[in-house]
């Protein structure tokens, strides 16, 4: 029962144990006694309500935590003047402050477009890798096409210059020369179609290599600026933050030592937020508004008695129009 928490924990297990036993050993002799069972039935009762009611007790303070925790230390209550707790809520906004900073720093826009300029001058350079291959192979395409037109219109002039010498003077050769020659000027004029092919193709190349190219130049030229863009900006935040950072620590050296280690433990776990106000009622770190109950007693508590919200644990700071 005590492990299982169903026991308050300064109840000794024990010492219920041997006062069941007494009443059971009591109560037999006084029955023996009195010829009655009525002892040992008022003696099991008592023992019986007893641990109920203990029982009872730690369930009830398992269910209802205190609504504020005003002592951070076993060590008692921590006191602190008042206009030291609200200077506190200053610390605070430094921090804050100090906070939106570093995440401006992190989350700068030029950080994500340096990012996307990098991506894709990699593309850039490949594809400009592969268009440049791609002229090239189209280079040799079109050397070996120019040279086999070369090559068909040497043999044509040849044949021609026979023709022409009249070195031909069978019939049937004549007629095949001029058969051939006919042929051959079919053959050049469809190697030349392919030329002109390949260098158009070879053009579009050329054009997407000198697109790239200036693309490539742009996101240079770009990255250039957006880097020392970046540059200025952090260096400006990090002046801020320096700034920031020293008041900070003059603000935090005239606190009370103990106040700011709880705010500072608390902020670490608390996204930031270690001290809030407590304005209208609603604690301005949660949110949540305060019960009457937990209202009144905050009246009731003095003023340099550094309380915390039950709602988030916060240091609640007492401010002017905190609604009590
Ligand atoms: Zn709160």
């Amino acid at each position: 029962m005590h492990e299982r928490g169903e026991l308050p924990a300064d109840t000794d297990p024990d010492r219920l144990a041997m006062a069941i036993l007494a009443a059971v050993q009591g109560g037999l002799v006084l029955t023996q006694v009195a010829r009655s069972t009525e002892p040992l039935e008022i003696a099991l009762d008592t023992v019986i309500d007893h641990v109920a009611s203990v029982v009872e007790r730690a369930r009830a303070s398992r269910a209802v935590r205190p609504r504020i925790r005003w002592a951070p230390t076993r060590g008692g209550p921590l006191n602190v003047a008042l206009a030291d707790q609200w200077r506190l809520l200053d610390l605070q906004a430094f921090d804050s402050r100090i906070d939106q900073l570093a995440h401006r720093r992190r989350t700068l826009p030029e950080t994500a477009t340096i990012a996307e300029l990098n991506a894709r001058r990699d593309q850039v350079r490949d594809l400009l890798v592969a268009a440049e291959t791609e002229d090239s192979d189209i280079g040799r395409e079109q050397v070996k096409a120019e040279a086999d037109v070369d090559q068909v219109r040497q043999r044509a002039e040849r044949d021609q210059k026979r023709l022409d010498a009249g070195q031909v003077s069978s019939p049937k050769e004549l007629e095949s020369l001029q058969h051939e020659i006919a042929s051959l000027a079919k053959r050049q004029g469809d190697l030349e179609d392919t030329v002109l092919e390949i260098m158009e193709r070879r053009e579009s190349a050329q054009a997407r290599i000198a697109e790239l190219t200036a693309e490539r130049d742009q996101i240079a030229s770009d990255l250039a600026s957006t880097t020392a863009a970046l540059a200025a900006a952090t260096t400006e935040i990090d002046a801020e933050t320096a700034t920031l950072t020293g008041e900070r620590a003059t603000l935090a050296g005239g606190l009370a030592g103990e106040m700011v280690t709880l705010y500072e433990k608390v902020r670490a776990g608390s996204d930031g937020v270690g001290a809030a106000a407590l304005r209208r009622g609603r604690c301005e770190g949660c949110h949540m508004e305060l019960s009457t109950t937990d209202l009144n007693r905050l009246r009731a508590t003095p003023d340099d008695e550094v309380v915390r919200c039950e709602e988030c644990r916060r240091i609640l700071i007492r401010v002017a129009d905190s609604g009590l």
